[in-house]
């Protein structure tokens, strides 16, 4: 991790509503029935963040994903490795966990409605609030 990073100041600012960020299908990374890691952009500023799924509650629809900054370089660069090409699968897996590495703390859990850019809630992250 990379306790340095933080995010922008409008996805810092998330708040429930439609999302601040776009998400390029090309920039999920790991998909299972809806994004579980992906690289989401600033609608303001282009800035990167990183998604993860932390919870899906499938009554509800919703799923709750963890937000932390990532710098733009590392993405571009493990879009380039990944270009390269492999078929083995441990290595994108492992290539995957390197970009992972390198995001910020968690700031912000955001929920948001399953297969939308809507978000029904946003919550601090407990370690970002302490910090
Ligand atoms: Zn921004």
């Amino acid at each position: 991790m990379r306790p340095e990073l933080t995010l922008c100041s409008h996805l810092g600012a998330v708040a429930a509503g439609a999302a601040p960020f776009t998400l390029a299908p090309e920039e999920i990374l790991d998909w299972d029935d809806g994004p579980v890691e992906a690289v989401v952009r600033c609608r303001s500023c282009d800035g990167c963040a990183w998604l993860r799924l932390v919870e899906r509650d499938p009554h509800r629809r919703v799923q709750r994903f963890a937000l932390a900054a990532i710098r733009g370089e590392d993405v571009a660069l493990y879009f380039r490795n990944r270009a390269r090409g492999s078929c083995d699968a441990s290595r994108a897996r492992a290539e995957l966990e390197a970009l992972a590495a390198c995001t910020g703390p968690v700031e912000r859990h955001v929920t948001l409605r399953h297969g939308t850019l809507e978000i029904v809630a946003v919550a601090e992250h407990p370690e970002h609030a302490r910090a």
